[in-house]
C-alpha cells in the first residue's frame, strides 16, 4: 500500500492505466536497405496519423474548437511532405535506419523553430517533438499511452498530470487518478474535484511500484493506493465505496435547504468553477452562487489570447445560468504553475513569488482591459462581482480598480448596457494584505481569502511540494489569526468576507471559520452539501466560543483536537 494526499474524495477499484512517455535512445545504423527503411517509416507515419485522428474524434464534444485545433496542428506536422522527403533522402543517400533519419531531420526543424523570436513559431517546435516522438514509438514498437483513448474503466497513474491532461480525461472510463507529484491545492487536484474524479496525489514511487494493468484500489478519502489486493480486500473496499456513494446520495435532500445554523445564523455556500460547463454541477449540488470563477482556464485551453467576444460569451453563459445568484469572477491569475504557451514569461527562480496574476495584468494592460470589458459587458446578464488576485498593496488595488472604472465608463459612453451594482473586491492571499485588511476594506467592496496561497506564503511552504506538505497547515493558529484579521477588517467597514481557498470546503474547518465570522464559503461543488450538513448542525454562538479558544492554541494539532471535541 502506498500513501499520498487525498485530493478528490471517493473510493474506486479499477485497473491501472500508466501514463508513460519513455525516453527513446536512437542509435545510428549504417548499411541499411533504403526501401525497407522508408517503408518502415511510412508505416509508422500512417499509424501516427491514425492515432491523432482517433484522439481528436474521441475528444469532439468534450473539448472546445480551440482545444481541438491542437490536433489539427499535429496532423499538419505529420502530413508535412518536406519532412517525409528529407527522411527518404537520408535513408537513400546515407543508408541509415529510418528512426535515426527521422530523429536527425526532426531535430533540425526543432532547433530552427526554437531559435525563432516568434512565440507561435516556437510552439511549433513542441508540436514537432510530440508528433515525431509518436512516429519513433511506432517505428520501435513502443506502446503509447493516450489519456483520451482510454476505453475501459481505469485508474490513471502518472508522474504528473497537467491541468490540460486532466481536462482531457474521459470521465466515463477514468475512475480515478494517482500521481507522484502535486498537493491538495495543485491545479490538477482542483480539476479532479471539479470533474468529480477521486484522486490521490503526491504518492512517492507510484510510477515504479505500479505496473500497467495492475488491479488498484484508490482510497481517496484516506489518501491510499492498494496494489493488487486480495479478494477479501477488494470486497471490503467495494462495501466502503458503496457506503460512500450512499452517503453522497443521502446528502441530496439538503440541495435546496438554507445554509443556516441551529440558532439562525446564515452563511452562503457557493462554488469554485473553472469553466462555464461547471455551472451544471454547481446547480446540481445546491450552490448558492459562484464564489470563484478561475478565468485562467479560458486562456490555458486556447492557442492565443481569447478575444473580448470569446470571453464575453463564456462570462455571459455563467452569469445567465446562475442569475440571480451572485458570480464572483477572478481576473486572470496566470503565472506560478499556470502557464500560457503563447505568452512567454521569462524563467524565474521562484515563479510563485514572481511575475503573475495582477502583477502581470497591470504590466500588460492590453490583456487586462480586454478581460474587464468582456466582464463589464456580461454584467448585464446576471449578478457579477469582480475580484483581483494576488493583491499585495493598496497601490495595486487602486490601479486595478481605476482600469476597471475607465473601461466601465467607456462602455457606458458607447451605449452598452452594464449591470449597475458590480462589486469590485480582492483576494486576500498574501499575508501583507491580510495584516492590512482594515485599510484595504475601506476601498474594496469585499474580500475572498485565498488560503491555498495564503498558507504557502505564510508558512513558506510550496503548495506543490509533497516533501514540505507537513507545513501546509490550514489549522495553524497563525493562519487562523490572519483569517480573523481579514474578516474583522472587512466587517469594520461593513463589507463581506468570503473564502475560496480549499480550506473553505474542509468539513473540519467550517465550524471554526463560521465562528470567526466568515460570510461566504466557496468550494468544489461536490463539497457543498457536506458543508451544508455541518452548517445546519452547529450553533453559531458555540462556534464563536470555539473560534476564540482556537485562536489561543499553540499548534494546528491542538486546534484540530479542539474542533473534534466540540463538533461531533
Ligand atoms: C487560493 O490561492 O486560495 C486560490 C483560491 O487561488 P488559486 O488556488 O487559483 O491560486
Ligand atoms: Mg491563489
Amino acid at each position: 500500500m502506498l500513501k499520498g494526499i487525498a485530493a478528490s474524495s471517493g473510493i474506486t477499484i479499477a485497473k491501472a492505466y500508466k501514463l508513460e512517455t519513455p525516453e527513446v535512445k536512437i542509435e545510428k545504423k549504417t548499411g541499411c536497405d533504403p526501401a525497407a527503411e522508408f517503408a518502415r517509416f511510412k508505416n509508422a507515419l500512417k499509424k501516427c496519423k491514425e492515432d491523432i485522428q482517433k484522439i481528436k474524434d474521441a475528444a469532439v464534444g468534450r473539448l472546445s474548437d480551440e482545444e481541438l485545433a491542437i490536433f489539427d496542428a499535429h496532423l499538419m506536422v505529420a502530413e508535412d511532405p518536406a519532412m517525409e522527403s528529407e527522411v527518404q533522402n537520408m535513408c537513400e543517400n546515407e543508408k541509415v535506419n529510418c528512426d535515426y533519419a527521422l530523429d536527425t531531420v526532426a531535430n533540425n526543424y526543432i532547433s530552427m523553430f526554437e531559435s525563432l523570436d516568434d512565440e507561435y513559431m516556437r510552439e511549433r517546435a513542441a508540436d514537432i517533438r510530440d508528433v515525431t516522438r509518436r512516429i519513433k514509438y511506432h517505428i520501435l514498437g513502443i506502446d503509447i499511452a493516450d489519456l483520451s483513448l482510454i476505453n475501459e474503466e481505469s485508474i490513471v497513474v502518472a508522474h504528473d498530470l497537467t491541468p490540460s491532461d486532466t481536462a482531457q480525461l474521459n470521465k466515463q472510463y477514468t475512475k480515478g487518478f494517482a500521481t507522484e507529484v502535486g498537493g491538495r491545492t495543485s491545479h490538477s487536484a482542483i480539476m479532479a474535484r471539479s470533474l468529480e474524479i477521486p484522486a490521490v496525489v503526491g504518492i512517492e514511487h507510484v510510477m515504479s511500484e505500479v505496473k500497467h494493468g495492475d488491479l488498484l484500489i484508490l482510497d481517496a478519502i484516506k489518501g491510499e493506493l492498494l496494489i493488487n489486493p486480495d479478494q477479501a480486500t477488494v470486497a471490503e473496499y467495494q462495501k466502503k465505496a458503496d457506503a460512500y456513494r450512499e452517503e453522497v446520495e443521502a446528502l441530496k435532500v439538503l440541495k435546496d435547504a438554507k445554509s443556516c445554523t441551529t440558532d439562525g445564523h446564515e452563511v452562503l455556500l457557493v462554488a469554485n468553477i473553472g469553466t462555464p460547463n461547471d455551472v451544471d454541477g454547481v446547480i446540481a449540488n445546491g450552490g448558492e452562487g459562484v464564489g470563484l470563477y478561475r478565468t485562467e482556464f479560458l486562456y490555458m485551453n486556447a492557442q492565443a489570447l481569447p478575444t473580448e467576444e470569446e470571453q464575453f460569451e463564456a462570462y455571459k453563459k455563467v452569469l445567465e445560468a446562475m442569475n440571480p445568484k451572485p458570480v464572483v469572477v477572478r481576473t486572470l491569475d496566470i503565472g506560478g504553475d499556470k502557464k500560457l504557451p503563447y505568452l512567454p514569461i521569462d524563467p524565474e527562480m521562484n515563479p510563485f513569488l514572481g511575475y503573475r496574476a495582477i502583477r502581470l495584468c497591470l504590466d500588460r494592460k492590453d490583456i487586462f482591459r480586454t478581460q474587464l470589458r468582456a466582464l463589464i459587458r456580461a454584467s448585464a446578464f446576471g449578478k457579477l462581482e469582480i475580484m483581483f488576485p494576488m493583491i499585495a498593496t493598496l497601490g495595486e488595488f487602486r490601479e486595478a480598480r481605476k482600469v476597471f472604472e475607465e473601461e466601465k465608463a467607456k462602455l457606458i459612453a458607447e451605449g452598452v448596457k452594464v449591470g449597475d451594482d458590480i462589486e469590485v473586491g480582492m483576494m486576500v492571499e498574501i499575508p501583507a494584505a491580510a495584516v492590512l485588511a482594515d485599510q484595504f476594506a475601506k476601498e474594496a467592496d469585499f474580500f475572498s481569502i485565498g488560503t491555498n496561497d495564503l498558507i504557502q506564503y505564510s508558512m513558506a511552504a510550496d503548495r506543490m511540494s509533497e516533501k514540505v506538505a507537513y507545513l501546509y497547515q490550514p489549522f495553524n493558529p497563525s493562519i487562523l489569526k490572519l483569517i480573523k484579521m481579514t474578516i474583522d477588517g472587512a466587517h469594520k467597514e461593513g463589507k463581506w468576507c468570503g473564502m475560496c481557498g480549499e480550506m473553505a470546503g474542509e468539513p473540519d474547518a467550517i465550524s471554526v471559520l463560521m465562528g470567526l465570522g466568515l460570510d461566504e464559503f466557496s468550494m468544489s461543488a461536490t463539497s457543498i452539501l457536506r458543508a451544508r450538513k455541518v452548517a445546519n448542525s452547529v450553533c453559531y454562538e458555540d462556534m464563536k466560543k470555539l473560534a476564540d479558544k482556537a485562536l489561543q492554541c499553540c499548534t494546528a494539532e491542538e486546534v484540530l483536537d479542539l474542533i473534534h471535541e466540540t463538533v461531533k
